[in-house]
């Protein structure tokens, strides 16, 4: 036993090796080490997180009735799929599929299932109208009404629109770092939470796509970024004056960030597939991270408590036969042992 070692991190490392299917791990460990020492590591997880809207646009054809086209799509440098349907511009951080909407865009043309006529030749009864029964009689076709049928494309106007259908989403772009040292693989390490000690969260203006139409000039967005990557810098500096971690890394996360997230001035083409930064979020959690170092059985161990969820890392982990192991291994003997019992009396029943 030693004394320098929190009791809870020692209830937590028992309360783990005593896990039934840790099945060659001795139980109550701590009771049976010597030389338990601790070492308290300090772990930063700094995220970012960017909620994102994006709307992708495929073209389709619609039954055009002749009554007049209510839009036309003249020439893509007035246009951003951003200006049509409803605009949702949601609150928080949570993924949302919208439902999917259309444009018109003005373009009519001539139905070429049925070539415009409105009707197509009905195939059973080959556009006679009629047939003949299996007695020879002349019956009216059932499939038609006179030897044609509406044109499902058209719906019998004879005329289609073009379509643009679209899709709309908002999404998350998320990105982190580590300010950590020790043995905690990082992948690990970022699935635990630790104290919030930074959490800003940044809106982009509301009224941003009028930016987007006709594609999103790479200078004013980048004008816009800087802005927002500025006052997230100063944030930084002002609320993190105490910072006991490296704070060249959560500057440096942020400029990573702003390289990485998606950028509609390249990734854009507009009535196609195109993006706009709602908000963005930067948080850094105070992971706590205990290395605990015991000898058992003249062997000497480490392991790892993290996270406020104390999760235990383990790579090198004593191993013997417990009692655990010895209940397992009884009780599939007697499973066996009840089967051939059974197949044996089925066989001697059979035989009966
Ligand atoms: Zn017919
Ligand atoms: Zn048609």
């Amino acid at each position: 036993m030693s004394n320098n070692i929190l009791a809870d991190n020692l209830r937590v490392i028992n309360e783990w090796g005593n896990d039934f299917f840790r099945l060659t791990f001795p139980s109550e460990i701590m009771e049976r080490s010597s030389n338990i020492n601790q070492l308290e590591e300090s772990a930063k997880l700094i995220s970012s997180t960017l909620f994102y809207g994006e709307r992708k646009g495929k073209l389709d054809e619609s039954p055009y009735n002749g009554s007049g086209i209510n839009n036309s799509i003249e020439s893509l440098t007035s246009e951003s799929l951003w200006i049509y349907g409803e605009l949702h511009h949601p609150a928080g951080f949570t993924p949302i599929k919208e439902k999917p909407f259309h444009i018109s865009t003005g373009r009519t043309y001539k139905c070429s299932n049925c070539k415009g006529k409105g009707v197509v030749i009905c195939r059973t009864c080959y556009g006679k109208g009629w047939k003949r029964d299996s007695e020879g009689r002349i019956r009216e076709c059932a499939w038609c009404s006179g030897g044609t049928n509406e044109c499902k494309t058209c719906r019998g106007y004879g005329m289609l629109e073009a379509i643009i259908i679209v899709d709309s989403q908002y999404k998350l772009a998320k990105h982190h770092i580590e300010d950590y040292s020790g043995d905690v693989p990082k992948p690990i390490l970022e699935r635990s939470s630790g104290d919030v000690i930074f959490d800003e969260v940044f809106e982009y203006p509301s009224d941003l796509q009028g930016m987007l139409v006709g594609g999103i000039d790479e200078n004013d967005y980048q004008l816009l970024q800087n802005n927002v990557k500025a006052l997230l810098h100063k944030k930084i500096d002002s609320k993190l004056e105490n910072y006991e971690g490296d704070i060249a890394l959560v500057h440096r996360l942020v400029d990573e960030f702003f390289q990485k997230i998606p950028n509609p001035a390249t990734a854009n083409k507009v009535l196609v597939d195109e993006i706009y930064p709602v908000r963005l979020r930067v948080k850094i959690e105070n992971v706590p991270v205990y290395q605990i170092n015991y000898i058992y059985k003249a062997k000497s161990y480490s392991l790892w408590i993290y996270g406020k969820e104390k999760k235990i890392y383990s790579p090198k982990s004593p191993s013997e036969f417990t009692w655990k192991l010895g209940v397992f291994l009884g009780t599939i003997i007697i499973l066996i042992g009840l089967l051939v019992i059974s197949g044996l009396v089925g066989g001697i029943a059979h035989f009966l």
